[in-house]
């Protein structure tokens, strides 16, 4: 046993690993770093950010998450452009729909998912990021299918 103490190794939520002392949240900020050098990426930065978010739901309100799961959907299944979904979510936020519930009234639950994002942030590999957003968004996709 190492005599440092370590702090959440994992997230208690997505199960990612720390990733070059970097946790869940901290490896999402690297990756969008990643998009202004690469295109391709930042073409997928919604199911960057709506894989991150449906595998951390403690934080929204149930109308938040079911209005996320099913823009996702729409977009992988059906093939809805991401300029329609940012439509959608932008007059969803016209209405002021309260998305965020309080710190307070969190309460994280870990799932096991086939892949986090510390699968998708490979500090040395960028080049195949966006690959990797699309098979995390499939995996994500598939475990909702399951329910
Ligand atoms: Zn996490």
């Amino acid at each position: 046993m190492n005599a440092i103490e370590i702090v959440a190794e994992t997230c208690p939520e997505c199960g990612a690993p720390l990733v070059h002392a970097l946790d869940c949240w901290g490896q999402l900020g690297a990756m969008i770093a990643w998009e202004w050098q690469d295109p391709e990426l930042m073409a997928q930065h919604f199911l960057t950010i709506a894989s991150y978010n449906l595998q951390h739901p403690a934080q929204f309100t149930a109308e938040a998450l079911a209005g996320l799961r099913e823009q996702f959907i729409d977009h992988l299944d059906n093939g809805v452009p991401i300029q329609e979904i940012r439509r959608r979510v932008s007059s969803l936020a016209e209405g002021n729909t309260k998305v965020l519930i309080p710190a307070a009234d969190r309460h994280p639950v870990l799932h096991h998912w086939p892949m986090s994002i510390a699968d998708v942030y490979l500090p040395d590999q960028p080049a195949a990021a966006a690959d990797r957003v699309k098979a995390w968004a499939a995996s994500i996709r598939t475990e909702l299918r399951r329910g």
